[in-house]
């Protein structure tokens, strides 16, 4: 159990007005959750205290050799005036994973857990409640070291911040259109690529900007090595429905596991539909869609559940998924999982977990 020191603001915020369309990331709660670590007291000083800047050393190792991790979930209001996490235990067993892989020290799964409930209560006020709204969780750790060499720092910060989010999709779902990345790599078996850290990020920056200046909005990466195996979307696991099937790459090392992946996963076979993780050639989708058997396909992440996708474009070959249209899986395991997180649908995997 974490001993967490209270500083509640003395000027609270002015909460979003209920017609706010809350874009994604850009307006942070009254408070926010401070732990750090040093080598002999370990994770110590829990606290909650008003969302301020912080301030470090320009040397500190987390500006110049990237040692910093984040995780991403979202809290709910139910009607009934619950506040819900979706499977908060699937992103605090990955942070440690994440934790582990880059040298960061890792933090008992109880103590994350509640100090991601003490901040969430603390800020309640600012769960927005409008259908497909949310409040987006972000915690994250950063190395402290004021010192240029490359080790792992003996001393990091541990911040979870808040953020109210509006519906990804206002309108509905709505399909988005993908850009194959063929020159760039985003990660290989070895590297990180499935720890959630922002070097994954930087890697991929240069081929979101070309694939925005070609029309795409998202970016999907094949594997570094054959330069022809499906990877994931940029912060999207990603699903076909073949033929019948549901198929999507398996977890290989350098594909982040998603907790919505997992979760697709297990309601469509709970639903008796043949599901498959294996490697994905790029030439089978492509042979499946002028076969006339590529049926759907959907992207799976926190921020937008399940995104269809409309248009896929590798190489010289434009593929229009479903006449760009929404799939019908697509669309009943976004209900089925919004309808979870929300407590309106029966949560018969256990998933939520009341604050
Ligand atoms: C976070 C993330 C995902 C999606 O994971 P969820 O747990 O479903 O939100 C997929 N790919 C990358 C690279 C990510 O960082």
């Amino acid at each position: 159990m974490l001993n967490i020191r209270y500083e509640k603001t003395a000027t609270p915020k002015e909460l979003p007005a209920k017609n706010d369309p809350l874009k994604f990331g850009t307006i942070f709660t009254d408070h926010m959750f401070v732990m750090d670590y040093e080598t002999v007291k370990g994770w110590h000083d829990a606290r909650i205290i008003p969302y301020q800047p912080i301030s470090l050393d320009p040397s500190a190792m987390v500006f110049h050799y990237g040692q910093e991790m984040f995780e991403g979930l979202k809290a709910y209001k139910t009607e009934d005036g619950r506040v819900l996490l979706f499977r908060p235990n699937k992103n605090i067993e990955r942070a440690n994973n994440t934790n582990r892989r880059i040298c960061i020290p890792e933090i008992p799964e109880e103590d994350f857990l509640q100090a991601i409930k003490e901040v969430v209560k603390t800020d309640e006020a600012w769960i927005p409640t409008k259908p497909g709204t949310s409040l987006y969780i972000r915690p994250f750790i950063i190395a402290t070291d004021p010192f240029l060499g490359v080790r792992p720092s003996d001393t990091y910060k541990f911040i979870i911040i808040l953020s109210p989010v509006g519906a990804y999709y206002p309108e509905g779902l709505d399909p988005v259109k993908i850009w194959i990345e063929d020159e760039y790599v985003r990660a290989v078996k070895g590297g990180i690529g499935e720890a959630k850290t922002g070097a994954n990020y930087v890697a991929s920056l240069k081929s979101q900007v070309k694939a925005h200046e070609e029309g795409y909005s998202q970016v999907l990466w094949l594997d570094g090595v054959n330069r022809k195996y499906i990877e994931e979307v940029g912060a999207m696991n990603i699903f076909f429905k073949i033929d019948g099937k549901i198929v999507t790459p398996v977890l290989n090392g350098s594909i982040l596991p998603g907790v919505t992946r997992d979760s697709v996963i297990c309601l469509c076979k709970e639903w008796g539909l043949p599901v498959e993780e294996r490697k994905i050639d790029i030439a089978e989708i492509k042979k499946a869609y002028e076969d006339g058997t590529l049926e759907e396909v959907f992207g799976s992440g926190t921020a937008a559940v399940i995104s269809p996708v409309g248009q896929l474009r590798w190489e010289d070959t434009i593929m229009q998924v479903r006449d760009g249209g929404i799939g019908e899986y697509s669309q009943k395991l976004y209900d089925t999982i919004t309808g979870i997180q929300l407590g309106k649908e029966k949560d018969i995997l256990g998933w939520t977990v009341e604050v």
